[in-house]
């Protein structure tokens, strides 16, 4: 199956419960299909559900700003969310929703395969680290997973919703390009800063940080 095939067969998904509570349509996710670096956040909100597009709205401009300040664009990456419905009144997502949802989003992961999966506040966190977690433990730290590498990120909607957080975010986002920067060996016609599927090479850097958690 294709991602664009897996797409076509979520359009008028009925898995779960968000089906049926008032969701406009399926948020699929957008972006590069052959991207190295995938962002993931928790669920589509009323902009996304009108647009049918993940992180479009004020969150959405502030993770462009972002994603400028690590030189990544939007056509660079793929972004998707954990939940592919609107919850009622933007809610959190429910235990059996990102249970029952999950695996559209490992589906995703498989077709694209992003080296580098940069998780959006707590909720994207703790469902592909698989751990109870509070984001401000892990934050802007590469996790070593089976075949990519998690960076955890606060969501942009938390730094709208409390100033204080804008500036720890931009500072993650810098941690963010460094750690691109690190691990890019860009060709010589290319951008340094740039990149792509062919460039980011992300090894593990020894056996004993494989399992941060202990
Ligand atoms: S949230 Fe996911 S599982 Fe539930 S209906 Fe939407 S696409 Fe299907």
């Amino acid at each position: 199956m294709t991602l664009q095939e897996l797409a076509k067969s979520l359009h008028n998904c009925q898995q779960c419960k968000l089906a049926k509570l008032g969701r406009t349509q399926v948020v699929f996710g957008v972006g590069n299909p052959h991207a190295s670096v995938m962002f993931v956040g928790e669920a589509p909100g009323f902009n996304e559900d009108q647009k049918g597009e993940p992180f479009v709205g004020a969150a959405g401009k502030l993770l462009n700003d972002l994603l400028a300040s690590a030189h990544l664009s939007r056509d660079q990456i793929y972004i998707a969310n954990v939940i592919k419905c609107r919850p009622p009144n933007n809610r959190d997502p429910e235990s059996d929703e990102v249970e029952t949802c999950k695996p559209f989003l490992m589906q995703q992961i498989q077709m694209i395969r992003p080296k580098l999966v940069c998780t959006l506040g707590n909720w994207a966190t703790q469902t592909l680290l698989e751990r109870k977690v509070g984001i401000t433990k892990v934050k802007a730290q590469a996790f070593y997973m089976k075949d990519f590498v998690i960076f955890p990120l606060l969501h942009p909607a938390a730094a709208l919703h409390q100033g204080n957080l804008l500036d720890t975010l931009k500072e993650d986002f810098k941690k963010l390009k460094e750690f691109l920067d690190r691990h890019s060996q860009p060709p010589a016609a290319a951008e340094p800063s740039a990149p792509s599927e062919s460039t980011l090479n992300i090894e593990p850097p020894n056996p004993a940080q494989m399992d941060l958690f202990g």
